[in-house]
């Protein structure tokens, strides 16, 4: 597996904020989709360039645009919606997948009770957002629902990994590459990731 740690120091500092408890919704929100210009940025670095012709008002020259195969984000919910605003602002032509699961008390597997994903995600490079990297089974779940769907290209984007995660992502799905800003501690006994920011959903909505 290819795990590729994304560093910048605006990415480093607004990272900082997020983690911080006294870090109130609104500015948990708006660093979140800041992140995720940056994190953009790294993961769609070996896109697919053609040449062509442009007319500048002053003459006819060649520039560079993208070719080859069309963007798909799958958002895990809810927190993977944290990322997407900003990851759209940077590709607005990308389509928008979203894929819901929860994880059984009793088989604690997770378990999918919402998927709507683009018909053509076959013929699309799909790229997989949840901010938490935790136990990784949420993320393996939906890579595995998109294979099955046909998609072949997939990556797998978070803002912190936990090394368990990590280990059970890559061996459950080698060949896809991962792309985060920080690998963290450890997973506790919760499934929270140590030292973590806290549940990324409930502190981009507010709810707890
Ligand atoms: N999901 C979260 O939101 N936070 C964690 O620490 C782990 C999973």
């Amino acid at each position: 597996m290819s795990v590729t740690v994304i560093s910048h120091p605006l990415l480093s500092h607004k990272l900082t904020l997020l983690r911080r408890a006294t870090t109130p919704t609104a500015l948990f929100r708006q660093l979140l989709r800041e992140i995720s210009l940056l994190l953009t940025y790294e993961v769609t670095r070996d896109l697919e360039l053609e040449e062509v012709e442009v007319e500048t008002p002053l003459e006819r020259t060649r520039g560079l645009r993208l070719s080859g195969k069309k963007l798909c984000f799958v958002s895990i919910l809810r927190a993977g919606n944290g990322l997407l605003d900003g990851m759209l602002d940077l590709v607005p032509a990308a389509r928008v997948g979203h894929i819901g699961l929860y994880r059984d008390h009793v088989t604690l597997k997770p378990v999918e009770y919402y998927a709507k994903l683009p018909d053509d995600i076959a013929e699309r490079v799909a790229i997989v957002v949840d901010p938490m990297l935790a136990t990784g089974h949420s993320a393996v779940a939906a890579v595995e629902r998109l294979r099955a769907l046909g998609a072949r290209r997939i990556k797998a984007l978070c803002l912190i990994a936990a090394p368990e995660g990590l280990a059970t992502f890559e061996a459950a799905l080698p060949e896809v590459p991962v792309y985060t800003a920080a690998i963290d501690r450890q997973l506790d006994e919760h499934g929270y990731i140590r030292p973590g920011l806290g549940d990324a959903g409930d502190r981009l909505y507010g709810t707890r």
